[in-house]
């Protein structure tokens, strides 16, 4: 199985970069943002709860997100491969994840990391605020918030990653087509 953790601060190009990767290496993506902004469209009772935690830029629990990827791997006992993108966030996410693809007989192949300066992420998310209309995007404090929760509890996760001899990082700035293909060749030689 070819398991890529798709890393960077908010901003860095994740997800457009996640859907040109599961396109061409037919892999699925599992992006715990997007799991979560499901349920709190659904109206589920665990999307009202995240939804003041990530209207905060806070980061949800980790009982939380470690339970929605257990159960998307469960759903899809085929797979070639999974893009893991946003998650882990937390070093007890990391673990986490070990544990689950382990005891599928599988493991983390590569943590792929997008390297964008803050001032170019907090223009970017300030654009898609204004593009998309997400809450998170549109306030300059809670984009300070997010940036400094990924500084403190998920950029760590690199010497995780490093320790197992899993990382690369990857300049974020460029066109996407530019980016895409550093990541291609990346992944190529794996
Ligand atoms: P971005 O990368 O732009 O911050 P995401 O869609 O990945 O966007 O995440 C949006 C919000 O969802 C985060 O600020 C956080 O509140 C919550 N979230 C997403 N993934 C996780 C995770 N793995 N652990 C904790 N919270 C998460």
């Amino acid at each position: 199985m070819l398991n890529l953790v798709l890393f960077g601060p908010p901003g860095a190009g994740k997800g457009t970069q996640s859907n040109l990767l599961i396109a061409k290496y037919n892999l699925i993506h599992l992006s715990t943002g997007d799991i979560l902004r499901g349920e709190i469209t659904e109206g589920t009772s665990l999307g009202l709860e995240a939804k003041a935690i990530m209207d905060r830029g806070d980061l949800v629990s980790d009982e939380i997100v470690i339970g929605m990827i257990s159960s998307k791997l469960d759903k899809n006992p085929n797979a070639k491969g999974f893009i893991f993108d946003g998650f882990p966030r937390t070093s007890a996410q990391a673990t986490a994840l070990d544990i689950l693809l382990d005891e599928k007989g599988t493991a983390i192949s590569a943590m792929l990391s997008l390297k964008v300066e803050d001032d170019e992420l907090i223009k970017r998310l300030l654009k898609r605020g204004k593009d998309s209309g997400r809450e998170d995007d549109k306030n300059e404090s809670i984009i300070a918030n997010r940036i400094n929760e990924y500084n403190n509890k998920t950029a760590p996760l690199k010497e995780f990653y490093s320790t197992q001899n899993k990382l690369s990082e990857i300049e974020g700035i460029g066109s996407v087509e530019e980016i895409a293909q550093k990541l291609n060749s990346v992944i190529d030689k794996l």
